[in-house]
């Protein structure tokens, strides 16, 4: 071999073993980027586990804080709010009735047409309209206005339509405000302050009942105002009119909360209220709850410093729709920071609040076999753009994650109510589950859940029953039913209206 050949040769071979070794260290490097990767989920993961003991701890913890809150005003992160509402709709209501539901997504009209005979709602109209933007700030007079006149233009149209519903003459309505409101009876609260984006500030320190009726006369309608409730208690109304078994209501939309219903010598004196039936709801204000047994990991303490209301709501932001994709976008915002097994940080992957639930229980629950749509929500939502099959799965698998800690915390608050009114088959707060707190003792009970969430999210709503029988056992769970109803927020406050009007008093 000549010198020029041997030289050739031998520059070949560097080049060859550099390309060698090149490749193998970046087979390296991608395997210690996916070990990274996965190190952040499997720790996420182990923050968030909810083993059934934990859950337990949660419901004792629930339990306990249900009855601190009731023994004092501020004994407990729960309010534990008095409603005034001492009965519930039994099913013998008559009549038309109308109710106004706001403080969800939409804002709502209703009427419903009861029969007098139990799960006889002989026929029911909603109307659903999102409220304008600018009234969510502008002043009381505006939004009550905008109410009032909707309320008119849903009465008007039933003229022309149905001669037996315009024939009414006295219309009493139910309204549905799901904001903090201190009572001060069933058709009167003063509202203590504002949420979800909402924020008008006359309208503070003043009855809510009233600002409505107010509303009402300057649009020329002859209707009164019966009941003030918020979509718990509206649900609570609606899961025992068609159940008489109902004891408890849950919300789990945008966001959470739940209500029940409470033997009035569990509330104490100094909180003094005229009940004529020994019962009142309470509206709990869970969403606020909080435990050290709650498993927090660093995305929720972010989350919580980042939110307009820190330390408020605890609850609420690891369990309602408000949150969970939030959650999400945080877990893969912080694997992209220690990796690039998603490219480049995009200007949207920094953004709060881009991934919405709903997106999230779509890759959830995506059963293409490529995972189609967790990449297209990945490329659209996030400009995340070619993302391999084994990094979809792990978007699929943080997504599994943050629903399975939300729906079995939500589980375990539940089986807490349960367990203060002492129908969880354990012999109440003081006592474990003993001897002779057989099933024999277990009455049936049904919680109404209502919202978005539960409701829409298939693998959310499984995990949540799944956790119910898991903390109970199969034999006492099947005591317990969980009965979803849709409108009951509304639809519950005219019931109200019913099982109050002064016509019902007066038979
Ligand atoms: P609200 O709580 O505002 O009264 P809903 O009860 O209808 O309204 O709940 C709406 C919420 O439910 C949404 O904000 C969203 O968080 C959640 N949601 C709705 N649809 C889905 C879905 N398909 N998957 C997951 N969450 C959903
Ligand atoms: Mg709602």
């Amino acid at each position: 071999m000549g010198k020029v050949g041997f030289t050739v040769a031998a520059a070949a071979a560097v080049v060859t073993c550099a390309v060698a070794v090149t490749v193998v260290s970046k087979r390296v490097k991608s395997r210690r980027k996916w070990r990274k990767v996965v190190g952040v989920l499997r720790e996420f993961e182990e923050i968030c586990g909810t083993p059934l003991s934990r859950l337990k701890q949660i419901v004792d913890a629930m339990a306990v804080e249900m009855h601190a809150g009731l023994a004092s005003e501020g004994g407990s992160k729960l309010k534990m709010l008095l409603t005034f509402v001492d009965k519930l709709p039994t099913g013998s209501e008559r009549g038309v009735y109308y109710a106004l539901d706001l403080g969800g997504t939409n804002f709502r009209v209703l009427r419903v047409q009861l029969g007098g005979r139990r799960s006889s709602i002989v026929r029911q109209d909603v109307e659903r309209k999102p409220i304008p933007e600018h009234l969510m700030t502008s002043s009381s007079e505006e939004l009550f206005d905008f109410i009032a006149k909707s309320l008119k233009e849903f009465v008007e149209k039933e003229t022309d339509e149905d001669s037996s519903v315009s024939s009414v003459k006295k219309r009493e309505l139910g309204f549905t405000f799901s904001f903090p409101v201190k009572q001060t009876s069933v058709s009167s609260g003063i509202l203590m302050k504002w949420t979800k984006g909402f924020s008008i500030r006359d309208m503070v320190g003043k009855d809510v009942c009233d600002c409505l009726q107010q509303a009402l006369s300057r649009q020329g309608l002859d209707m009164h105002v019966v009941s003030l409730v918020n979509d718990t208690v509206g649900t609570l109304a609606l899961g025992h009119y068609n159940d008489e078994d109902t004891v408890a209501a849950v919300i789990i939309g945008t966001g959470t909360n739940a209500c029940y219903y409470e033997r009035a010598d569990a509330i104490i004196k100094s909180q003094g209220f005229p009940s004529s039936t020994g019962f009142m709801v309470v509206n709990m204000e869970w969403g606020n709850f909080w435990s050290s047994h709650l498993p927090r990991t660093i995305y929720d303490i972010e989350l919580d410093a980042d939110s307009p209301n820190p330390n408020d709501q605890g609850f609420e932001k690891m369990i309602s729709g408000m949150y969970l994709g939030e959650i999400a976008r945080r877990v893969i915002l912080r694997m992209s920071q220690e990796s690039d097994i998603f490219g480049p940080i995009s200007s949207s992957l920094v953004k709060p609040f881009i991934l919405r639930t709903p997106l999230m229980s779509t890759m959830h629950e995506d059963d293409t076999p490529d995972l189609r749509e967790v990449a297209r929500i990945l490329e659209e939502v996030l400009e995340i753009q070619d993302v391999p099959h084994k990094v979809r799965k792990l978007v699929v698998n943080i997504c599994d994650v943050v629903t399975r800690r939300a729906a079995r915390l939500a589980a375990a608050g539940i089986i807490g109510i349960l367990k203060k009114i002492g129908r969880d088959g354990s012999g109440g707060i003081a006592g474990g589950r003993s001897k002779d707190t057989s099933s024999s003792k277990m009455r049936r009970a049904v919680v109404a859940v209502e919202g978005g969430l539960y409701s829409n999210y298939r693998m959310f709503r499984e995990y949540l029953n799944e956790a119910v029988t898991e903390i109970l056992g199969e034999e006492l769970s099947s005591f317990v039913e969980l009965m979803v109803t849709e409108d009951g927020s509304g639809i519950g406050a005219a019931l109200l209206a019913a099982s109050y009007s002064s016509e019902m008093e007066d038979t």
